[in-house]
């Protein structure tokens, strides 16, 4: 009988879930939640709770409270502390000037009107002296052929194309507030955490994120996007498009819709509580490419 370990089953496996609070989890975050929430537990891993904080004028009040509240009566703690990433404005502020000591960050004065199709800068900003005073973003080149590709756990091999990136994106906005990429890149490169389980409507982000922590001189974790969940329309499901929030009444048809919409197996019908549910969820999860 072979006794041999798997990659996952000998690393120190550390994923996360990293909702951002604008309102109370919905379906499609909930998938999102559940397949990290296995993908961790399954690896014998932590499943920390990180709150993406950096946008105070999208923050909801109150939401944090029932995204906490939501995950606990679906039976997923989490492990040790909320992290908040409002708390880690220093790390960004390093990152950033860590950025503009490789020669690939530059002021940006564009505005909506004067940014390419794509988002990019729109008139060469990086060829002219911006002041201090006048407002900008701070904008990172992104250089697609110096990024090698990278196997995505469950979507397969996810190369770098120039089609599929962009030559450069903003890193702190113009009001101040910095940028989700560069956030998570520093809060998800190794040793942070290990694994990243997350919607494949982020796969062209995790290239921009990879593209970061190159710069940075950090290790990525590895990553594995999962399929949205979308609305009779196509579009996915999410906050913005009005998606309601999760019924915690039927907490446990919830959690079977989810592992429905992952392909997982079906738990017997005698699995009633949400425990007993996920504990089936987890010795029988597997996604493959
Ligand atoms: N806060 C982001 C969101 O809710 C994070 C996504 C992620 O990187 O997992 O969309």
């Amino acid at each position: 009988m072979s006794t041999s370990l798997t990659a996952s089953e000998i690393t120190p496996y550390r994923g996360r879930f990293a909702p951002s609070p604008t309102g109370p989890l919905h379906a499609g975050s909930l998938v999102a939640a559940l397949a990290s929430f296995l993908d961790a537990k399954r690896a014998g891993g932590a499943w920390v709770l990180r709150i993406d904080d950096i946008d105070p004028p999208r923050a909801v009040a109150g939401s944090v409270g029932q995204i906490t509240e939501a995950l606990s009566a679906h039976g997923l703690h989490w492990d040790g502390a909320v992290r908040y990433q409002s708390q880690s404005s220093d790390a960004y502020h390093r990152a950033l000037q860590q950025l503009a000591e490789t020669g690939t960050l530059f002021r940006c004065r564009c505005t909506r009107s004067t940014l390419s199709d794509q988002g990019t800068c729109g008139q060469r900003c990086e060829q002219h002296a911006i002041s201090d005073e006048e407002p900008h973003s701070l904008r990172v080149n992104f250089d697609s052929a110096q990024l090698a590709g990278f196997a995505d756990r469950f979507q397969g091999m996810q190369p770098v194309t120039p089609e599929k990136t962009v030559t450069d994106f903003i890193v702190r906005r113009r009001d101040g507030l910095f940028a989700y990429q560069l956030a998570a890149a520093v809060d998800d490169a190794q040793p942070h955490f290990t694994h990243i389980v997350r919607g494949a409507d982020l796969l062209d982000s995790t290239h921009r994120q990879r593209w970061l922590m190159q710069l940075l001189g950090q290790t990525s974790p590895c990553y594995g996007h999962i399929a949205v969940i979308r609305d009779i329309d196509g579009n996915k499901l999410s906050k913005q498009n009005g998606a309601p929030a999760l019924d915690l009444a039927r907490t446990a048809d919830n959690l079977r819709d989810c592992l429905t919409h992952l392909c997982q197996p079906a738990p017997p019908k005698s699995a009633r509580e949400n425990d007993e549910i996920l504990d089936f969820a987890i010795a029988h999860w597997t996604l493959h490419p």
